[in-house]
């Protein structure tokens, strides 16, 4: 019987998973390697900050889709990769095929304090804590998408705390057009959130407990040390049909995984599309098939909640804001969560 390993329950392993639970494929062994039993949903993640979504209502049981899917869940912490084995901490496992599907962990530099946004459950068990604790002020690091969202909602929760936003680029959100970067600006400002623009966290003293970073995404080391070819970031380089471009019995998906012929940003809606195209070449690579190209889109439309019930859309050079975009929002996660649930 083949061995497929999946490593990470991120966005697109959890599409994958589902695709094998509805065409389930003989003589193969899937098994998920997940740090964590839930994942998380990217998309209502800052809404489960601001209290507008319950725990279970943006998380993906693991345990229950692998039921459904009939793979093996085995919860370990992959931190290595061999020709054909992969090193967790308390297990190695064997494959034919591999996919890598870990997602990513804000940048923090090596002497900076503070609680990164990812991996989400740490940041989520810190934020629960905190949120109660009634705090006076605290700090943001990284006005990318993440950051701003993530400011505007957790304001939400705590109306009565200085939120201090820091952002290295002289404004933020730069990766959108400028009607886009124009609202937010404007909304954070509107609310409160003191805005240090063009400034790094090193000039200022904050409680190291009372820093959240939301910098730009880094891989782990050890997908470097593997000797698969990397990225300068050290995201793994695939090629159109999601396969190492070194080590064709290895696949990556979600922000893990850099396109060699796409250039698009690591954010949640790519790893939901990755997941069908990855399901397919998994399958064609398990039957001995040629694979086949995905081509991502260039253009798309972000939804972005603004922790009011409202919501901002970003399209090219469009943009609006609106509490109708926000029930469109809110009613294509739910869509998405939806699809997981009859497996629990
Ligand atoms: C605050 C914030 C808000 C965001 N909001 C949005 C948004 O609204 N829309 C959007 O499109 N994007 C958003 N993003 C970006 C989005 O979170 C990521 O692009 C997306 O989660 C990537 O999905 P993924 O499939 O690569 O991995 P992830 O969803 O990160 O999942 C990785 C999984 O792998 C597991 N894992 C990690 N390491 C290991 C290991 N060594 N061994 C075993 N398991 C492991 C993790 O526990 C996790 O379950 C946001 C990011 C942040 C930080």
């Amino acid at each position: 019987m083949k061995q497929l390993v999946l490593v990470g329950g991120g966005h697109s392993h959890a599409i994958a998973l589902r695709q094998f639970g509805l065409n389930p494929i003989s003589d193969v062994q899937i098994t998920l390697i997940t740090e964590a039993e839930d994942t998380p949903y990217s998309g209502m993640l800052p809404g489960h900050v601001a209290g507008f979504y319950s725990y279970e209502d943006c998380h993906i049981n693991l345990r229950s889709l692998c039921e459904f899917a009939k793979a093996r869940l085995i919860v370990d912490r992959a931190v290595g990769l061999e020709r054909d084995r992969v090193v967790c901490e308390q297990n190695t496992i064997a494959f034919d095929f591999v996919s890598i599907d870990i997602g990513s962990t804000p940048n923090i530099p090596a002497q900076a304090k503070g609680i990164g946004a990812k991996p989400i459950s740490k940041f989520l068990k810190w934020w629960d804590e905190f949120a109660k604790s009634n705090p006076e002020q605290f700090a943001i690091v990284g006005g990318g998408t993440g950051g701003v969202e993530l400011a505007l909602n957790m304001q939400h929760r705590l109306p009565n705390t200085a939120i201090h936003l820091f952002q290295r680029d002289r404004e933020v959100m730069p990766k959108h057009n400028a009607w886009v970067r124009r609202k937010f600006k404007q909304l954070l400002v509107q609310r409160g959130i003191i805005l240090h623009l063009g400034k790094a966290i090193e000039s200022i003293e904050f409680d190291p407990n009372t820093i959240v970073w939301v910098t730009q995404a880094s891989a782990p080391d050890w997908i470097r040390q593997s000797g698969l070819k990397v990225d300068d970031e050290g995201f793994i380089l695939v090629n159109d049909a999601l396969q190492s471009i070194s080590h064709p019995q290895v696949f990556a998906a979600g922000d893990i995984a850099t396109m060699i012929n796409h250039d698009r940003p690591k954010a949640g809606v790519f790893a939901v599309r990755q997941g069908k195209p990855l399901f397919q070449n998994l399958s064609l690579a398990l039957n001995n098939q040629p694979l086949k190209p995905y081509h991502p889109q260039k253009t798309y439309l972000s939804l972005i909640g603004t922790g009011d019930h409202l919501a901002v859309a970003s399209y090219g050079l469009l943009g609006a804001r609106s509490r109708l975009l926000w029930r469109m929002k809110d009613s294509i996660d739910r869509t998405f969560m939806n699809q997981f649930r009859y497996s629990n």
